[in-house]
């Protein structure tokens, strides 16, 4: 049994198709982070799923239950917004029972849940606060405690942390996270920022125009994206794509770079294609990440191409580095510590354990 399951689902707005056709589901305990571009319907889904949008093809299932007809308040849902919708006549202690009162829940229990969960988040000495007399940090987890004390059966988060200045982000950030690893609740959250959608994530189902390009781990979202969307999408600076073409002869696989000369051929042997037909003279990206470009030969299997440095990046602790690499721009990464001369031949090395290779029509991992 999946704690939430969506099938088919298609939301129009007029003429615009917002949702095509979105399969999606979540285990028990899961932590799942909706990641997409601003506009590409990340809100909308998770409206959907809490019921404050309507849907115009397609289900959605909680337990195993059709809930596309049930109102929200009948979800067993809590939803945190990213303005916090706190009542700003409402005290903290107000705004953490309303929704309780709303369904009638015992003065007892009420009193239990505001205890245990104020104290859990600490907000415990903020309770008499009207929303205006506290920082952005603390009407977040006031947003937080009011879904919390409802002990739904699933969380739904529409980008909680995107009013908060980077410091406090990346602080409330572990908060969540913690918050996940003791109550184990099912989690959707939605957010635009990739890394916090690696650090929250047990899934991550990407999106781009209506459609989910990759529901995965975070690992294999990293290492092993499904098209060149999701590889240029994760990742700072992103993955090199590199223009080229497959040459197959025997049992040898190479690649060659465009505008290279053929002599200069990248083997590709060890690289794991789905499927090893039809490979000679195919037009593929050479995925390959800057920080899998090594200044020196660290593993066995390093390929070892000669580059010049265009552009050097000092970002502290780390250098970004700009080559050219027949006629295409190339980034590593390096340590800041090396030092990297400009305008002068070097030699680099292409870990190719690490590689992704996308048909150049597609775009498609292959
Ligand atoms: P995201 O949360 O990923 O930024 P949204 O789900 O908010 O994206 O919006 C997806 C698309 O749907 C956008 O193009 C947006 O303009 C449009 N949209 C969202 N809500 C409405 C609405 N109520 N009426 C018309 N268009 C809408
Ligand atoms: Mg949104």
């Amino acid at each position: 049994m999946k704690t939430l399951r969506i099938e088919n689902l298609s939301k129009n707005f007029g003429s615009t198709e917002v949702l095509k056709k979105i399969n999606l589901d979540i285990d028990e305990g899961n932590f799942l982070v909706l990641l997409g571009p601003s506009g590409c319907g990340k809100s909308t889904l998770l409206n959907i799923i809490a019921g404050l949008e309507t849907i115009n093809e397609g289900k959605v299932y909680i337990d195993d239950y059709n809930v596309s007809k049930v109102e929200p308040k009948d979800r067993n849902i809590a939803m945190v917004f990213q303005s916090y919708a706190l009542y700003p006549s409402m005290n903290v202690r107000e705004n953490m029972i309303f929704g309780l009162k709303q369904a009638k829940t015992s003065k007892e229990k009420i009193e239990e849940q505001l205890k245990k969960v104020s104290s859990f988040l600490k907000v415990d000495e903020l309770l008499h606060r009207k929303p205006s007399q506290l920082s952005g940090g603390q009407r977040q987890r006031v947003a937080i405690g009011r879904a919390l004390v409802r002990e739904p059966r699933i969380f739904l988060f529409d980008e909680p942390l995107s009013n908060l200045d980077a410091k406090l982000r990346v602080e409330m950030r572990r908060e969540i996270k913690k918050l996940h690893q003791t109550l184990k609740t099912t989690v959707v959250y939605v957010t635009h920022d990739q890394t916090e959608a690696m650090s929250l994530g047990t899934k991550i189902a990407i999106m781009n125009h209506g459609v989910i390009q990759q529901n995965d781990t975070p690992e294999n979202i990293y290492n092993k994206p499904n098209n060149t969307f999701v590889a240029d999408f994760i990742g700072s600076p992103s993955m090199n794509l590199i223009e080229g073409r497959l040459i197959q002869n025997s049992d040898k696989i190479s690649f060659v770079a465009e505008g290279s000369e053929k002599s200069t051929q990248i083997p590709v042997d060890n690289y794991n294609f789905k499927s090893s037909t039809n490979l000679n003279d195919k037009q593929i990206y050479f995925g390959i990440r800057p920080e899998h470009i090594h200044f020196k030969k660290l593993n066995e299997n390093d390929f070892e191409v000669n580059f010049k440095a265009n552009l050097s990046e000092y970002i502290g602790h780390e250098q970004i580095i700009t080559f050219n690499f027949s006629n295409q721009e190339i980034l590593a990464k390096f340590p800041s510590t090396i030092n990297i001369e400009l305008n002068k031949d070097m030699k680099l090395y292409f870990d190719l354990s690490q590689i992704s290779i996308f048909d150049k029509t597609s775009k498609e991992r292959i």
